[in-house]
Parts: structure tokens; C-alpha cells; sequence
């Protein structure tokens, strides 16, 4: 408890020294807690320390856990790839879904959310390094997707998500953040819900908020190594 409670307060501060060094308001960026593979102790350890935001990447995971932390009402993002036979149990369980990229998904997602849950929030997963083994639609599709998206009644369309290609040149990290960054600004002046740019992780948090990101999402650094064995479902994760 008091470790997961120093390491949140961790990161809350080093989120902080990054707003300030980029000259960025306090609080304009939110910590997503990447809670994939963690139990549903764990996240109400980090609830009860006072986060409130929780990714999860892998849907039958997920679910046990949203089901048993349904007291603490907490805000549930998919960050995970998608399949269409995925749609009906993310449209009802989760308030964020972080990457659709084609219109199937979020067509799928409008007709499947249920009407007692309001507008499910929609960020479009960009490919931003055009990796032909990533998920993400391309740059140059995205406005398109999202204006189909900004038609679909019950998704309301917040922003991007991107996952640059790892790599240990900070000039090519610093690219991709920005050329996110560049279509994120042209999107928010054609959309006003658009106000999300996730964009971040545990090994990068600092250049992604100096390059304007909003949203970072944070697992290793907040709760340690993932244990891969025994809630991590790969067949989840086509
Ligand atoms: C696992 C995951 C993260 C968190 O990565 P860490 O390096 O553990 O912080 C962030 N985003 C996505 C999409 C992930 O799958």
C-alpha cells in the first residue's frame, strides 16, 4: 500500500516538473494507470491512494476486474487492439476506447453502447511511424475516420493515441511526438470535444509531455513488472 502510495505520488510529481519545464499549465496533463496483468487488489490499492484512471489492454482481463472495483466507480479506458466480436462487451463496460482505427470498430461501438451509459469516448490510434506490424490507421486516413466518427450518436470523439516505435534516438522519438502533436492541433480546430492527446509511457513520459501531450499512460513505473503468467490472456491480443 505505502509503496504503491510513494510510487503514484512519484509520478504525479515528475508529471509535474515535465508541465512546468515545458511551460505547460499544472494539471493539463492526466495519468492514465496502465493496470494490465495487475489484480483487482492492486487497483484498489492505487484507487484508495487516489487515482482514478485505468487502461486495460486485454478485454476477458479486464472485465473481472471492472466487475469487482464496480464500487469504487472508477474510469475505465481499452487501450488494447480490437476485434469486432470485442465491440459489445467494451461498449458496456468501459467510459474510454483509446484505439479504434478503422470504421468497422467504431461503427460496431456506436450501435453496441448501451443508452444508460451516455457517449462512449473515442480516441483514434494513430500509426504515427507507419509500422507495418502496428495497429493504428495512417496519417494520412485519419481525418477522414474521424469525420465518420464525428457522426456516430453515441461515441464522442476526444482525440488521438499514438505509440511511437521504439528506439533509442531521442531526435526520432521527438519527431514522431510531434508530428502527433501537429495532427492532434489540426483535429482540435475541426472537432471542439477533441481535447486528448495520449501519448506516453514509462520509459518516454517526459518527452511526450514537453511535445504537448495530455494524456500519459503509465504502467511499469507505477506498479513494477508485469507478471505475465497468470492473468495475461494472449489470445486476447489479436
Ligand atoms: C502496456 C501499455 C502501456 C504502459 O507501458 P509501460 O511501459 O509499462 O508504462 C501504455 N500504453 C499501452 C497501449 C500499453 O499497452
Amino acid at each position: 500500500m505505502t509503496q504503491l502510495n510513494n510510487q503514484l505520488h512519484a509520478i504525479l510529481d515528475h508529471i509535474n516538473l515535465a508541465e512546468q519545464q515545458a511551460e505547460r499549465l499544472p494539471n493539463s496533463v492526466q495519468l492514465l494507470a496502465v493496470s494490465k496483468t495487475q489484480t483487482a487488489d492492486v487497483i484498489r490499492q492505487a484507487a484508495e491512494a487516489g487515482q482514478r484512471y485505468f487502461g486495460e489492454n486485454y478485454l476477458q482481463e479486464a472485465l473481472i476486474k471492472i466487475n469487482s472495483l464496480e464500487d469504487l466507480q472508477l474510469v475505465w479506458h481499452f487501450i488494447g487492439p480490437i476485434q469486432s466480436n470485442k465491440t459489445k462487451n467494451i461498449a458496456a463496460n468501459f467510459d474510454w476506447v483509446q484505439t479504434v482505427d478503422r470504421l468497422k470498430i467504431a461503427q460496431r461501438l456506436d450501435n453496441q453502447r448501451p443508452s444508460n451509459r451516455g457517449k462512449l469516448n473515442i480516441c483514434i490510434q494513430v500509426n504515427i511511424d507507419n509500422e507495418s506490424t502496428k495497429s493504428g490507421i495512417a496519417a494520412t486516413a485519419l481525418f477522414e475516420l474521424a469525420e465518420e466518427i464525428s457522426q456516430l450518436n453515441n461515441l464522442l470523439l476526444r482525440g488521438l493515441m499514438i505509440i511511437p516505435t521504439h528506439t533509442d534516438d531521442p531526435l526520432q522519438q521527438q519527431h514522431s511526438f510531434q508530428q502527433a502533436q501537429l495532427l492532434y492541433k489540426q483535429l482540435a480546430e475541426i472537432y471542439p470535444s477533441v481535447d486528448t492527446l495520449s501519448m506516453g509511457m514509462s520509459g518516454d513520459m517526459a518527452m511526450a509531455i514537453a511535445e504537448g501531450s495530455t494524456m500519459v499512460r503509465i504502467g511499469t513505473a507505477l506498479f513494477g513488472m508485469r507478471h505475465t503468467t497468470d492473468l495475461h490472456h494472449p489470445s486476447d491480443n489479436k
